[in-house]
């Protein structure tokens, strides 16, 4: 693997405590090799050159230690929200091992973004932090069939092996849950899916599922995204084009009603899904081991 240079990792969040309740984010890769059709990260914006090959930066574990050891707010600290962290190097480099190790040192709590069942391995490490900190894990888990996981995730955990790792940290009292984003039109909103979704993650013990209802495209990123519908769904890139032309954020047809059915599934079955609910219920959580540890 290659690395570029990097003169700072640590990032404080503007109004951080608004998107899961993170206070600080870091991105310990350089791209990303999942291959998502839907990547946002892709986009030109943000500037990440040859996105598909997942790089290291130089020294990294040693200037996240100098930032940590500087910070008075042990906050939650975000990781991979532009570059799924669990990529396949990981399994050999250990990077983000050494910074959940590193985490733990300095006091801090966790926020992952993932889509791979690598996470697993550091369960050790994030139940340790748990214990003295907030920590969350977001499964981003866009359909209940594997099949088309495969399809449009296809370099990453099926999305019943991202269920399966979302049951395993439950039992072992991690706060986990899913983002059921971006939802694709006309690929992943049927009801019927949506549906089973939020039962399979009733039944994998998932603690919450946001979701915004659609997805976003830009520039590059939507080319990309249009090359892989020609691709993969022959005729769907003319579908989109017809009735999105250039807009932004693209929802399924009829996503009120979507929503609406997404939201009563989830009451059905007391997952959380609004924000600020999400927030105060892993945060919470971390209060009363608090106090259970005073006793
Ligand atoms: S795992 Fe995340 S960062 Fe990686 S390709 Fe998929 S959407 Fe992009």
């Amino acid at each position: 693997m290659e690395f570029v240079k990097a003169k700072t990792i640590l990032a404080r969040v503007k109004d951080g405590s608004d998107w899961y309740g993170v206070d600080y984010n870091m991105n310990l890769y350089r791209g990303c090799c999942h291959g998502c059709i839907y990547c946002d990260s892709r986009s030109n914006c943000y500037r990440i050159e040859n996105f598909d090959v997942p790089r290291g930066k130089e020294n990294e574990l040693e200037i996240l230690e100098a930032e940590l050891k500087k910070r008075k707010d042990k906050g939650v600290v975000g990781i991979g929200s532009m570059s799924d962290t669990y990529n396949p190097f990981e399994r050999q480099y250990e990077i983000t091992r050494g910074a959940l190790k590193l985490l733990l040192k300095y006091g801090f709590g966790v926020a992952i973004d993932t889509k791979s069942d690598l996470i697993l391995r550091d369960l050790d490490l994030l139940k340790e932090i748990n214990r003295r900190n907030n920590v969350i894990i977001k499964f981003t888990v866009t359909t209940p069939h594997d099949e088309l996981s495969r399809i449009i995730e296809p370099h990453v955990s099926t999305s019943s092996e991202r269920l399966a790792a979302i049951r395993t940290l439950t039992d072992n009292g991690i706060f986990a849950g899913i983002m059921m984003n971006p939802v694709l039109p006309f690929i992943t909103d049927r009801k019927e899916d949506i549906r089973e979704l939020v039962r399979l993650a009733h039944e994998s013990g998932a603690r919450f599922i946001h979701t915004y209802m659609g997805v976003t495209l830009r520039e590059n990123q939507r080319d990309y995204y249009y090359e892989k519908l020609d691709e993969l769904f022959p005729g769907l890139k003319e579908k989109y084009m017809g009735q999105y032309g250039n807009r932004y954020f693209c929802s399924p047809p009829g996503s009120k009603a979507l929503y609406e059915l997404f939201v009563r599934e989830c009451d059905k079955y007391g997952i959380q899904h609004e924000m600020p609910d999400i927030i105060r219920a892993y945060k919470k959580n971390i209060e009363e081991y608090s106090q259970l540890s005073l006793f």
